[in-house]
């Protein structure tokens, strides 16, 4: 079958692999439709996980295919298998813990010491005609719900568990810095727990319009006005009670998330962020401001997701930007987006079958 594999730094190969081989507990997932993520050009550009390197839960060294967003129907089930039919539409929750170390116990699970990810550690990947799964990583979907849409779940679940650790009050104000897949998620994960105070800050006009179509309030351009000052405008001098950064630019976007809070508000960090960001830290003595991050999601966070895009309260759909064929993934899909595609793209998807 065919795959996308990272073999090192700008060197990931479309490559005819045999097809993965079922085994117990799990199910053979014919893959519908895989989104491309930032983290996915991040690791196209660094290749961070040596070739030899094997990840204590997937013990499989490298090359590991890409990949860790995606949908499909289930081709085969494990003779053990009775939460997941052959025919099912899943959508395929990626990360794994070990479930005994110190974080796990602790409850917290998405931080695993040795977690793992389908599409960066092994296991397979979404840029693949065929990945095997464990049963309880396939989250079942109704038979008419759209394939696409499935394949959203992954990045929403990211900006699901980042709004539920925000514990942001439902009549409160969250502020969205960057509006691309992750902060767009975060608009719609907002709506859907209750808060509709929503502002956004974003350059790019497409994903202006989306976080307006999304639900938020006021859409601010940092070239067209001081964005500190519009969201004390906005918010009557208070400020805001979170703030997310989903763009991981740097100073000039976590100092106004920070600055844009009210006293004991919450920044949220959902973006990878390259090299030190020098921040300005009075404000979190004389303000009781917070920093944190959120990463990835639990099993929890995946279900609910799953469940909110069937019951219509995210609608997702608009995040699709572009659709193209596996043997695409390179030029229409990877590189592109790290060139101009970086503007005029949100999410792209990749399917074995386009
Ligand atoms: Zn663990």
């Amino acid at each position: 079958m065919l795959t996308l594999r990272l073999h090192s730094e700008h060197d990931a190969r479309l490559e005819e692999i045999p097809e993965p081989e079922l085994r117990q507990g799990a199910v053979k997932v014919k893959v519908a439709w895989a989104g491309i993520c930032g983290s996915d050009l991040a690791l196209f550009e660094t290749a961070p996980v040596p070739l030899d390197y094997q990840n204590p839960i997937m013990q499989e060294s490298g090359p590991h295919a890409l990949g860790h967003e995606f949908s499909g129907y289930v081709s085969e089930i494990a003779e053990d298998v009775t939460s997941v039919q052959v025919g099912d539409l899943v959508a395929v929750r990626p990360n794994f813990a070990d479930g005994t170390c110190p974080t796990c116990r602790a409850g917290h699970p998405n931080m695993c010491d040795n977690y793992a990810f389908i599409g960066i550690n092994g296991g397979g990947g979404g840029f693949s005609e065929s990945v095997v799964v464990p049963a309880d990583h396939a989250y079942v979907l109704p038979q008419d719900f759209s394939a696409q849409a499935a394949a959203l779940i992954e990045p929403l679940a990211v900006a699901w568990h980042a709004v539920k650790l925000a514990k942001i009050p439902t009549d409160g104000t969250a502020f969205v810095v960057g509006a691309g897949p992750i902060g767009l998620s975060v608009v719609l994960a907002l709506r859907a727990q209750g808060v509709s105070k929503i502002i956004v800050s974003e350059l790019s006009e497409a994903r202006k319009q989306l976080a307006r179509d999304f639900g938020a309030q006021l859409v601010i351009d940092p070239r067209e006005a001081e964005v500190v000052a519009a969201v004390r405008e906005a918010t009557g001098g208070r400020g805001v009670d979170v703030s997310f950064d989903a763009s991981g630019i740097g100073k000039n976007t976590l100092q106004p998330a920070i600055d844009s809070l009210s006293a004991a508000g919450s920044a949220v960090i959902l973006a990878n962020f390259h090299g030190d960001v020098p921040l300005d830290v009075m404000p979190f003595l004389m303000r009781e401001k917070v920093l944190t991050g959120s990463f990835a999601y639990t099993a929890e966070d995946f279900a609910e997701v799953r469940d909110a895009v069937v019951d219509g309260r995210i609608v997702p759909d608009a995040l699709i930007s572009s659709r193209i064929p596996l043997s695409d993934v390179l030029d229409s899909g990877i590189k592109h987006l790290l060139g101009e595609g970086r503007t005029t793209e949100v999410k792209i998807l990749v399917s074995p079958s386009f």
